[in-house]
């Protein structure tokens, strides 16, 4: 089977190039398919070739120098050193003989680029090795120092591994199979969890062809697990891929788990996305272990999830079974989270799940991409999609928040504003720093504590994932709002216990979000009491949980002590809400992505929310525009062809 696809590539380089390159071997890497070739020259300045070859055979190509032509380590660094502007930033430089590669980590690797890679592409010419560039992290991040150490460590497992994918994706179609047989088209959908119902979220998408999961999610709420144990999707390595639209515990949280259960496929998602959810795992064993509870999942298998991981940035389709093509686009909701686009057979159809995903340019985001070549279905979100969920805008948000927080400064209390690591709290800062830009607050200190500096270490480090505005700020402008100097990370209790007994107004952002845990009780426990302060909710607060009782007003907040004592203490700080900061669309966004997307799509299925409110949401859409909407029930299947 190999040996017929290296011949279809060999004769799709020959209608391109003609003989005019030669290309000493070939192989294949998941998605890609890799050339090694002695003259990296000619490709170098016909890139436009290189586009055209990927056209005809169907797949992301990479080119790969020959190892003869590959200059000795130490000269290739120095020449780079020497063509490179200083103002680039080198940080580093090193080597993968074995794939040709060399990695630059600058700190501005469009400099390393030059006008329309004029300067990457001389250098790829002189040192006859394959450049690769590495924004230098702006911040310094653990999980990223970590992930990309893993990375390298089971490089050539790696390998093996995306070679093994490879196969996978070119095997023979089987309606392809047996001579006379009519080829029958097949597609259907099952609902695994995550429908009529918010948290664990899984779709199984099913041709006759291929096999493929659509996020893994975990309800944190109920304790509870998708349907993963159907005859559908067992045996658990008969799975093609698995997809996951974002990093949120309720669509990725339970994807280790199909890892312990000997899956050895590929996952895909976008890179950023790759990383949160890796440091959102981790947190969540740590959280289950603290809690005394037994992790579903320990570290090995998030290891191994990270090895299979097949990273694919927005706009790069992308083969991932025999009849299914995969693209990602900007879901607005957190970073990295993706609308996922899925094309399959040879036009036959195209469906659209779209994860979480906000239809409104927020601080950090721009709005989710409807616009699509083909859509048959779309699979959708109906989380506020209640006849009530009407939200404010982000700029009424915004200046309610500014307000709140010059109040409270005038009086000199300190302000306590709950978030959840990823999404919330990279939005408020975001609004301080402009409401400080524009003048209209004091620079004041503002604290992160809990996971909150990973999280937006990792904001930092992708700027191409946010909105228009901020890319040309950190891009072009090299004006990075999360490294202003204002904003500081708490590093261990001892600096906590200063800011708590600081007179000065401060602002800190704390994890839990829901006040259910986590440092932010820390600090609730001694402001609560005096006047002067305000707590700020940005965020969701669950029925049952402790912010949802503060929020309600409770005059006195009891809790137990280090020693085990019961404490009482009376609640007299400001307790402020502001809505519309959520990473959702509300019900009007819902409605207006459906209203502007092109082309409309034949048939809407509603996942992800409360049965009330999917319905509500059905009967509007039904109603506005004509289409017919599903709402399923877990373990229902919607055939789709
Ligand atoms: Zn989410």
């Amino acid at each position: 089977m190999m040996d017929n696809l290296i011949s279809s590539v060999r004769s799709a380089i020959k209608e391109v190039f003609g003989d005019g390159w030669e290309v000493t071997k070939i192989d294949f890497e998941g998605p890609f398919v890799v050339l090694y070739t002695k003259n990296m020259e000619l490709v170098a300045n016909q890139p436009e070739l290189i586009k055209m070859l990927a056209m005809k055979i169907h797949r992301r190509v990479v080119i790969r120098p020959d190892p003869e032509i590959m200059m000795p380590e130490d000269d290739a660094k120095e020449l780079i050193y020497s063509k490179v502007p200083k103002s680039a930033e080198i940080t580093d430089i090193y080597f993968f003989k074995d794939d040709g590669e060399v990695v630059i980590e600058a700190k501005n690797p469009l400099e390393v680029r030059g006008e329309n890679d004029k300067l990457i592409n001389e250098i790829k010419k002189n040192i006859g090795w394959l450049p690769v560039l590495h924004r230098t992290p702006p911040l310094k991040s653990k999980i990223v120092d970590d992930i990309n150490a893993l990375l390298r460590l089971v490089r050539e497992e790696r390998k093996k591994f995306l070679n093994d994918v490879a196969k996978r994706i070119s095997r023979p179609r089987l309606s392809e199979e047996g001579e006379g047989m009519k080829r029958e088209r097949i597609l259907r959908l099952t609902a695994l969890g995550g429908y009529q119902e918010v948290g664990r979220s899984a779709h199984l998408l099913m041709s006759n062809e291929s096999k493929v999961l659509i996020e893994c999610g975990y309800d944190v709420g109920n304790g509870a697990l998708p349907y993963l144990n159907m005859p559908e999707l067992l045996p658990i390595d008969s799975l093609d891929a698995v997809i996951i639209t974002h990093a949120h515990i309720d669509h990725s949280g339970i994807l280790p788990v199909l890892f312990k259960y000997n899956y050895d496929g590929p996952v895909y998602c976008t890179p950023p996305t790759r990383d949160m959810m890796t440091l959102l795992m981790l947190d969540f064993i740590k959280v289950n272990q603290n809690e005394g509870g037994k992790p579903l999942y320990n570290s090995e298998h998030i290891r191994k999830m990270l090895k299979n991981c097949i990273a694919i940035n927005y706009s790069e389709t992308t083969d991932i079974t025999p009849d299914m093509r995969l693209t990602f686009h900007n879901a607005g909701h957190i970073l990295g989270s993706s609308i996922t686009h899925i094309h399959y057979g040879d036009g036959e159809y195209n469906i659209v799940f779209t994860g979480d995903f906000k239809y409104e340019k927020t601080w950090l985001f721009n709005p989710a991409t409807n616009k699509f070549p083909r859509v048959e279905t779309l699979v959708m979100e109906s989380t506020y999609g209640g006849y009530k969920d009407i939200q404010p805008s982000r700029a009424d948000a915004s200046s309610m928040l500014t307000s709140i927080i010059k109040r409270t400064m005038e009086r000199k209390g300190h302000i306590l504003i709950p978030v959840f690591a990823v999404g919330r709290s990279q939005e408020t800062m975001l609004v301080f720093n402009d409401a400080i830009k524009n003048n209209e607050m004091e620079p004041i200190d503002v604290y992160l504590d809990g996971m909150i500096y990973e999280a937006t270490a990792l904001h930092a480090n992708y700027p191409e994932y946010l909105n228009s505005n901020l890319k040309v700020e950190i891009l072009k402008n090299n004006d990075n709002p999360f490294l202003k100097p204002y904003f500081k990370m708490v590093e261990n209790s001892a600096m906590r216990e200063k800011i708590i007994n600081d007179e000065s107004p401060s602002i800190v952002l704390a994890t839990s979000g829901m006040l259910n845990g986590g440092p932010v009780m820390e600090y609730f426990r001694n402001w609560c009491s005096d006047e002067k302060n305000t707590l700020v909710f940005v965020g969701y607060q669950a029925e049952n949980s402790m912010g949802r009782k503060i929020q309600r007003g409770i005059s006195e907040y009891a809790y137990m002590d280090k020693n085990g004592e019961h404490k009482t203490i009376p609640v007299k700080m400001a307790i402020e809400t502001c809505d519309g900061f959520s990473g959702h669309s509300d019900r009007n966004q819902l409605i207006n992505y459906v209203a502007k997307m092109e082309p409309k799509p034949r048939m809407i299925i509603l996942s992800h929310g409360d049965p009330h409110k999917s319905h509500e949401l059905a009967v509007t859409l039904r109603n506005k525009f004509n289409i017919e909407v599903k709402t399923p029930s877990n373990l229902e299947t919607v055939r789709l062809l």
